[in-house]
Formats: C-alpha cells, sequence, structure tokens
C-alpha cells in the first residue's frame, strides 16, 4: 500500500541555509489555543538536502503553537487512504499544459497581486496555504476558490522536518492545516492536495495526506523564487526546466515576493506564446 518512491529518499541538493525560516506573523492568528512557545528556527545549517521552504528574509517571528504534539502518541494512526498515496508531479492530460503553484501563502500583500495577474493571463493555479495564514485570511482563501484556482494544504507550522516527525504530529500538520483552509473557504471548499514543506516526503506522510484525502502534490520546476536570485535567474529557472505537463513551484508568500511577480509578469505570457495552456495537477 505504502510504497516508496526515489523521492522520499533522495533529494535535490541545494544551498547550505544558515538560518532557518522564519515564519508569517499571521501565523500568530492562529487558534487561541496556541500560544508563543520559541520558534522552530533550529538550524539545518545546511546538513538537510531539502527542498525550498521560501522563508528566507522574513523578518517575522515563527511562534510554534503550544499544542503541536512533540511525543509519540500510541494511540496516533493513519486514517485510510481515500485517494492514492503517490506523488503527483505533473498535469493530468500532459501535452503542452502547464500547471502553477504557489506556495506559504495567502499574504494580504502578495497573494491579490498574483491574482490579478492570472486573470489577466485567464490563468489558473494551485495555492497551497498554511493552515494560520487561512485562518487570518479567510478572505483570500474565498478569492482563490471564486476564481477557479484551487486549494492544497501546505501544514501548520511548515516543518520541513515533518517527515521524521512522530505520527501524531504529522497527523496535526496535515489534519489541522486542511481543516483551517477549508473553513477559511466558508464553503466547504474542496482541499484535496498537500504539499510537504520543503518537499520533505516520506511513506508516513504521504499516507497520512491520503488518509484526509489529499493526494501529494510535488513540482517538476523548481524556479528557485523563494531564494531571491533576481527576477530574470527566476524566469531562466522555468523556462530551462518546463517540459509539458508540468508542475510549476512559486511562492506568493513567506518574504519579500516582488521578484516573483516580476517574474510570472513575463512568465505568463511566455507561457501563452509558447503555446502552453493552464491546467491542474492530477
Ligand atoms: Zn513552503
Amino acid at each position: 500500500m505504502i510504497g516508496l518512491t526515489a523521492r522520499d529518499t533522495h533529494r535535490t541538493p541545494r544551498t547550505p541555509r544558515a538560518h532557518r525560516a522564519l515564519r508569517g506573523l499571521s501565523v500568530l492568528a492562529v487558534a487561541g489555543a496556541l500560544a508563543i512557545g520559541g520558534t522552530a528556527c533550529s538550524s539545518d545549517s545546511g546538513h538537510r538536502a531539502a527542498k525550498p521552504g521560501g522563508r528566507e528574509g522574513s523578518a517575522e517571528p515563527m511562534p510554534t503553537p503550544s499544542d503541536v504534539p512533540t511525543a509519540a502518541d500510541p494511540n496516533a494512526s493513519i486514517p485510510p487512504p481515500l485517494v492514492p498515496d503517490t506523488i503527483v508531479r505533473s498535469t493530468a492530460t500532459g501535452g503542452r499544459t502547464v500547471a502553477l503553484t504557489f506556495d506559504d501563502g495567502p499574504s494580504p500583500q502578495w497573494t491579490p497581486q498574483v491574482l490579478a495577474l492570472l486573470k489577466q493571463y485567464d490563468a489558473h493555479a494551485t495555492f497551497c496555504m498554511l493552515g494560520p495564514n487561512a485562518k487570518a485570511n479567510p478572505n483570500l482563501v474565498k478569492e482563490v476558490v471564486a476564481a477557479g484556482d484551487r486549494l492544497c494544504d501546505h501544514s501548520v507550522t511548515h516543518d520541513e522536518g515533518i517527515a521524521k516527525r512522530p505520527l501524531a504530529r504529522i497527523r496535526y500538520e496535515i489534519a489541522t492545516a486542511h481543516d483551517q483552509i477549508v473553513a477559511a473557504s466558508g464553503s466547504g471548499a474542496a482541499v484535496s492536495w498537500f504539499r510537504a514543506p520543503g518537499g520533505d516526503w516520506s511513506p508516513q506522510v504521504r499516507a497520512t495526506a491520503a488518509g484526509f484525502g489529499m493526494r501529494s502534490l510535488d513540482w517538476s520546476v523548481d524556479t528557485r523564487d523563494w531564494e531571491r536570485p533576481g527576477t530574470e535567474k527566476i524566469l531562466a529557472n522555468a523556462k530551462k526546466e518546463l517540459k509539458p505537463g508540468g508542475i510549476i513551484l512559486m511562492h506568493d508568500a513567506g518574504g519579500e515576493r516582488s521578484q516573483t511577480l516580476a517574474a510570472l509578469k513575463q512568465l505568463l505570457p511566455w507561457l501563452v506564446q509558447k503555446g502552453y495552456t493552464f491546467a491542474f495537477p492530477a
């Protein structure tokens, strides 16, 4: 039932990060039950070869919710799968289609600008949201749904070490964020995708997502916009890596995103000119 994929045991090396991401203030809005309990900024000092969290440069403190399970709970279990637990990194139809994905939001500053650009090109995207950010910005979740875009669960605390956490913690990260996003949508909108923070997948993470009805969503094109390497570099990364049916990773939150916006402004007409149509992962 739970099969290992290559991605579970091998990650793309990336630049060492001296300093782990600091989270958005909006996390502060997480339910009253959550209290500030230190930071989740345990440095990985580059020892991990994980994938982007997109949090660099954020000067905002990252509270750790006090009710996050930290110890193994012998009663924790993985619900029976409602959907396949295999990792998805392409569109349904392949062909000259592309799926855009935006992580770590929603952000009052950046998400509306992304939505406006998408609308201008009649494009659609999947938004991988942090539960607390959705809870803090329900109007943005509703706007995403109203625009015909789709929702994806990106966990509660953006723990890029989720794969090695006890099952109770994995369940919390996945199920709580799912419920926060659904509640924020106000319409019981479907949240059919889960994306592991930093691409930190494991069989347990995938199975838990599947148990809550979500497919595991990865990507095929990492624009590395989270590093803020410059607009041209973000654009070049996208153009270089994109193949038909690809899934592009960008960020609409988690830090200053003007480079992402500027790159998207050029990427969208380029995709249209190259004959791509906008699709969803499948
Ligand atoms: Zn992320």
